[in-house]
């Protein structure tokens, strides 16, 4: 290429007032404006202004996306600059412009950097500051954060930025990436699922409360779960004959074996029965009274697993129940979700009756707040509280568990009182 770097200057006109003044549209639709572009996305920074208007950055590993909206007058002033020849940033152009609902656009590109204009200096890393030998630069250069947030909350995690897998699905969005702190991360359509470093808080508590708490399952049902880590759980009691695993999507499966090895550990097992299809029509093809316990592992109340958080679904868990069967489902976080929270654990109560429903808490790091809750709903009288505590201690021991262990299963169901509050709180 003759010049440095490419840049569009860009005006987008008659775009949506409600677009230009959605920050999180914005955000997502120019990082996904760089990727589609083949660009890498280092970081990004969006801020939204009183009473409106947004403004933002994409810093991309070949120069940057800009942007500053207009809400009043329905416009976008967007900058487009890339180093190289990777990237083309008209593609760029075309996403925003989509994403944008701009009836038009008009661009002026300037090449940057004219090479015919440009004499190298002989600048070196050693020779920039003080001509004092320079520590060596750390392996990692690059500062590449993985973000999930809402509105008012964010969870970010400082990755390699080598993108370890990424496919779309018919379902979802599957991506791995290679996190600095917790090892590989699963994340479907951009929400943490689970890391190497912590998935065991979730997976050990999904499952060893509500089997040591019924103390004789024989055939378990796990809906979703694809990461494996549940179903490697429950295979650890030598007492289970037989695990059904109903997952919707097999690039979830496949990017865990790849990535997620120890967590996917389990698909080889003899005694699990794997199935690649909608748990929701699963349950429905299901006989009465078929399983002793039946585990919602799924993602959040989006996309695919919409149709596991609905009182159809659950009475439908309730009739394939034992009848002192026990469902237990991942129920959100009750401070970052708490409509859904509330909202759940009150369906579940107009199925499995009031006192038959409990709640549980586990820490979880790389969840949105870092606490997240469990409902163990039991259709007979099985009751987390009444378990053999030694039976309890001494498979956590046996098994060298990293979380569960019978103090932990009690002290998992003592709730604080904002808890209790939100639990006692009927849905209007
Ligand atoms: N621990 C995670 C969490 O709490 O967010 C959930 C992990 S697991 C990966 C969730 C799985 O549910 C995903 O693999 C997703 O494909 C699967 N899933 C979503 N909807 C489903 C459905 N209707 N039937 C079966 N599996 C479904």
């Amino acid at each position: 290429m003759d010049a440095l770097g490419r840049h569009i200057l860009v005006e987008f006109y008659n775009c949506s007032p409600e677009l230009m003044n959605d920050v999180v549209h914005i955000e997502n639709s120019m990082v996904a404006a760089a990727e589609t572009a083949g660009a890498t996305v280092i970081n990004s920074t969006f801020h939204h202004f009183s009473p409106y208007g947004v403004s933002g950055v994409v810093v991309i590993q070949e120069s940057h996306l800009a942007i500053h909206t207009w809400p009043e007058y329905g416009y976008a002033a967007v900058d487009l600059f890339t180093c190289g020849d990777s990237v083309d940033p008209w593609v760029s152009y075309n996403y925003l412009k989509e994403a944008f609902e701009a009836s038009h656009g008009s661009s002026m590109e300037c090449r940057r950097g004219q090479q015919s204009l440009l004499k190298r200096t002989n600048f070196t890393v050693e020779s920039r500051d003080s001509g004092q030998p320079v520590r060596p630069i750390p392996s990692i250069t690059r500062d590449v954060w993985f973000t999930e947030r809402d509105e008012n909350i964010a969870l970010s995690l400082k990755h390699s930025g080598n993108q370890l897998y990424k496919k779309q699905s018919p379902y979802q969005k599957v991506e791995v990436f290679e996190t600095l702190a917790y090892g590989n991360m699963l994340t479907l359509d951009g929400m943490v699922m689970c890391t190497q470093k912590d998935e065991y808080v979730y997976h050990e508590m999904i499952t060893h409360v509500p089997v040591l708490s019924h103390g004789n399952v024989k055939r378990a049902l796990v809906i979703g779960g694809g990461d494996g880590g549940t179903v490697r759980e429950l295979l650890r009691h030598d007492s289970i004959e037989e695990v059904v695993l109903v997952e919707i999507d097999e690039l979830v499966i496949e990017a865990c074996k790849q990535h997620l090895p120890e967590t996917a550990s389990a698909f080889g097992h003899p005694k699990l029965k794997l199935l690649i299809e909608d748990g929701i029509k699963y349950i429905q093809d299901t006989p009465d009274g078929s399983f002793d316990l039946i585990i919602v592992d799924s993602a959040d109340p989006v996309g695919p697993g919409e149709g596991l958080f609905t009182a159809d679904f659950y009475s439908q868990v309730y009739r394939c129940l034992t009848s002192d069967g026990v469902m237990i489902t991942q129920s959100e976080s009750p401070r970052f979700n708490t409509d859904v929270f509330v909202e759940i654990f009150d369906t579940y109560k107009g199925i499995f009756g009031q006192d038959k429903v409990h709640c549980y808490l586990a820490a979880i790091p790389t969840y949105p707040t870092g606490t997240w809750s469990f409902s163990f709903c039991s259709k007979g009288n099985v009751h987390p509280k009444q378990f053999n505590q030694e039976v309890a201690a001494a498979f956590s021991r046996e098994q060298g568990l990293r979380y569960y262990n019978e103090d932990i299963h009690v002290a998992a169901f003592a709730l604080p009182n904002f808890v209790k509050d939100l639990l006692a709180s009927k849905v209007l």
